[in-house]
């Protein structure tokens, strides 16, 4: 059998009516959004308070689709992810703290320039995509700025805290409950916490618990990182930036005042994974900004951080996962398939490693999840290899020289 058959869904799982979601934050949140929409009855665990405490905790995240410059899987996945997005925010109008303001991508140098004008070129079939040069910026962006820029008028910022309130707003959420191991016996699986008695079990269980997805389902299986972000507020202190209407990005980005403030960031910290303010983080936000738009001037008055988690390969980690014998990592998985060629693990998925730009991903994640319970593939393959749970595994049996499965 080829390798590329690890790739394969599962049979539709028709008779599969319930499910758990463990993870609160937005890849969670939107998994049981369209698994209820879909009929299914949905239980999502959290193990903190509330739902969005961690990564999903901003209050001004962008919509910020990654657009490269070629039809590669990245563009074709967040192109179908912005328009999933949109879709959803409509359905959910009044819900969300969403502001269409509009956004742009600046282009700091010629070779930005080059490369916006291919993409503007490549993906703008709508127009809701375009390149503007700086003389359009006050009209469009409220202040006046010396650079070209990729505008995305229909995309803005949100609070994400409120869309994944919106999102559970008519499914069970569970929280103080730590979800600590998955089992499957017969048709159904099963559940157990750190800090109830209660063993749970549904038809499907959608795993969305980012960097500790790991501990659930082995670590050597996804190459999973994690990298701090901290945002912060600035408090302006020159009116003209006040006038400010769309986000800006630049190497960071800067918001509209929100509530006085503009929201500026984020920072990318590898060796502390702590959700602390760190000073010299902050002065990093201002002195980013400051270098390409030295107009941004102001006090910093507070921020937040969390800890993201990412892919080696920077893509989100979605879909059915292969099957584990026991929990416990690529090994099971490698027996499981000796024995028995590609198995899926049935009802088993996952929707982690949404790195910065989980608004979007966390998004397409939900709906390809609950697409492929009834067996419909709604990405196309390339897409669908660049983020499927197998690929890490794939890869490293290719590596060894191993290009097909036992049958
Ligand atoms: C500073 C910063 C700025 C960002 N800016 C943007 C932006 O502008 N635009 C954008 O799109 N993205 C942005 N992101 C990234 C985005 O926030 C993340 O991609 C997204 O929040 C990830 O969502 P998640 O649900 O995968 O993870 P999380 O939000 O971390 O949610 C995982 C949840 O699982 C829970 N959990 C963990 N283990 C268990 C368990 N065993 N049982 C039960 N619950 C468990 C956790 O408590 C947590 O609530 C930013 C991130 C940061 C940190």
């Amino acid at each position: 059998m080829q390798l590329d058959a690890i790739y394969t869904y599962p049979p539709a799982l028709s008779q599969a009516r319930s499910a758990i979601v463990i993870g609160g934050g937005v890849a969670g949140c939107f998994a049981g959004y369209f698994l209820h929409k879909a009929g299914f009855q949905v239980k999502l665990l959290e193990r903190n308070d509330s739902i969005a405490n961690e990564a999903s905790g901003n209050a001004a995240g962008i919509i910020y689709p990654r657009l490269e410059a070629s039809w590669n899987p990245p563009t074709q996945f967040y192109l179908q992810a912005w328009q999933m997005l949109m879709a959803t925010l409509a359905e959910l109008e009044g819900l969300v703290d969403f502001h269409k303001v509009g956004m742009a991508r600046l282009a700091l140098t010629a070779k930005d320039q080059e490369r916006f004008v291919k993409i503007a070129e490549l993906v703008d079939r709508s127009s809701w995509l375009r390149y503007e040069n700086a003389q359009q910026a006050e009209k469009l962006l409220g202040i006046p700025l010396n650079y070209d820029f990729l505008y995305t008028p229909e995309s803005g910022y949100l609070s994400v805290p409120s869309l994944c309130r919106a999102l559970t707003r008519d499914i069970e959420v569970v929280t103080g409950v730590e979800a600590q191991g998955l089992e499957r016996v017969g048709q159904s699986w099963y559940v157990c916490t750190k800090n109830s008695n209660d063993v749970l079990s549904a038809d499907v269980v959608v795993v969305a618990n980012a960097f500790a997805a790991s501990l659930l389902l082995g670590s050597e299986f996804f190459n999973l990182s994690r990298v701090r972000g901290q945002v912060n507020y600035l408090q302006p202190q020159d009116e003209g930036t006040a006038g400010l209407r769309a986000v800006l990005c630049h190497k960071g980005y800067v918001t509209p005042l929100r509530e006085g403030r503009h929201h500026i960031g984020a920072t990318y910290n590898h060796d502390d994974f702590s959700s602390e303010l760190i000073a010299a983080e902050s002065q990093a936000n201002l002195a980013q900004l400051q270098q390409m738009l030295p107009e941004f001037q102001g006090e910093i008055t507070g921020g937040r951080a969390a800890v993201r988690c990412y892919a080696k390969d920077k893509m989100p980690i979605i879909g059915p996962m292969p099957s584990l014998r026991q929990p416990g990592g690529a090994m099971d998985v490698a027996m499981a398939m000796e024995n028995s060629g590609v198995v899926n693990a049935p009802g088993l998925f996952v929707s982690i490693a949404h790195g910065s730009r989980g608004i979007l991903s966390a998004c397409l994640g939900g709906h390809i999840i609950q697409r492929a319970i009834v067996g419909e593939a709604v990405v196309g393959d390339d897409v669908n290899k660049s983020i499927h749970p197998a690929r890490f595994f794939a890869r490293s049996l290719r590596a060894a020289g191993i290009n097909k499965l036992p049958s």
